[in-house]
């Protein structure tokens, strides 16, 4: 039995502070929790680069530490501010938009708080853990087999007087808030950038934080981590489907500058979560499975280039765990796709004869 209480000490513990942290939200207070949209930490890794034999620096940059945990809420803030500047928004509006879920999260988010109504459109292979989030927030989501982009534009032209649609894969807003803001902050808080990974859904983060980041830095090595199955830039391969959310398709998106483009390293499911598992397991970053392909990519960029003491990665993380409680997060998910062996106890009563 282990006594954890000295009982020398008094109680409350002498000490005066248990730990010493520092907190950027001290002694102020704030209207909205859209305050906390961007300004995201950059977090360098300290395992996983030793772990895959590198010796450069990783540096992550969390945009699931947004309030409604990913890069999105950047985006869906500025191309509603953009709208309601151009006036196109008025009391009767209503939001259309077509996502895998996370800019549909935090349109949501943003119409709730202005109190209007939103239809988010998204495909069957997205998680339950962004249905629900965005239904709780108040949005009706509409689950498609059909393309989520032309069916959202259909709704929008249907009620072209009320109905607004923000298009993330065609407003130009979407990568000048990456470029204004992400790209800057990166270069803030970093100063030289060798290699910037990110995913490609859209190319916002990309096309922006890449555009800003290449500007100060033209030697940065830009990174797209495809999916195995997608065609975006692997345009050679075969096309399958695969079940990382968020990134890859069939072709370029409109925002996205693929002249920017340096490389792309296909990334399979199994080493995304397998690697997103192992950011939150070695890191304490609690990301999603997109996450772990861009760290992927990058660890094999790293490899290709022959990157050494002095090189700086960074790795855009654009969504969290929460995401994926049902999936990647729990074993069982992972065994029964076949990514991760089932325990020790269980193997050794299927092998029994
Ligand atoms: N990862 C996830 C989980 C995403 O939802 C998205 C956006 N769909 C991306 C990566 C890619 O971001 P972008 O649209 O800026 O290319």
């Amino acid at each position: 039995m282990f006594n954890l209480i000295n009982p020398k000490q008094k109680y409350p513990h002498s000490r005066k502070e248990t730990y010493n942290w520092k907190s950027p939200y001290a002694n102020k207070v704030h209207n909205s929790i859209l305050d906390f949209v961007g300004n995201t930490p950059l977090i360098k890794l300290n395992r996983i680069p030793k772990d895959h034999g590198l010796s450069c620096e990783i540096y992550a940059k969390c945009e699931f530490m947004n309030p409604s945990g990913s890069s999105k809420d950047r985006i869906a803030l500025a191309m509603l501010k953009d709208a309601e500047h151009g006036g196109y928004i008025n009391h009767d509006s209503q939001f259309v938009e077509a996502t895998s879920g996370n800019t549909g999260t935090s349109v949501a988010l943003n119409a709730t708080l202005i109190e209007k109504k939103c239809y988010i459109v998204t495909g069957e292979k997205n998680s339950s853990e962004k249905v629900n989030t965005m239904r709780l927030l108040g949005a009706d989501v509409i689950v498609t087999k059909k393309s989520p982009t032309l069916l959202a534009r259909e709704i929008k032209d249907a009620y072209p007087d009320t109905v607004v649609m923000l298009d993330q894969f065609e407003n130009s807003v979407n990568p000048k808030i990456h470029y204004d803001t992400t790209g800057m902050e990166i270069i803030d808080a970093l100063g030289k950038v060798d290699v910037l990974v990110a995913g490609v859904g859209t190319g916002g983060t990309l096309s922006g934080a890449g555009h800003r980041i290449k500007e100060k830095y033209p030697k940065c090595i830009m990174v797209v981590a495809e999916p195995d199955g997608s065609t975006m830039f692997n345009v050679d391969s075969k096309s399958h489907s695969f079940l990382v959310e968020g990134t890859g398709g069939s072709s370029i998106p409109i925002v996205m500058d693929k002249s920017l483009v340096n490389e792309y390293q296909v990334v399979t499911d199994e080493e995304s979560f397998l690697m997103a598992r192992e950011i939150i397991q070695k890191e304490g970053l609690f990301c999603g499975g997109s996450s772990g392909a861009i760290m992927a990519a990058a660890i094999k960029t790293a490899h290709k280039n022959k990157l050494g003491p002095g090189h700086h990665i960074v790795v855009v993380l654009p969504d969290g765990m929460r995401n994926y409680m049902t999936k990647f997060v729990t074993d069982q998910w992972m065994e029964s796709h076949l990514f991760m062996d089932p325990p020790e106890h269980t193997m050794r009563w299927w092998n029994k004869p």
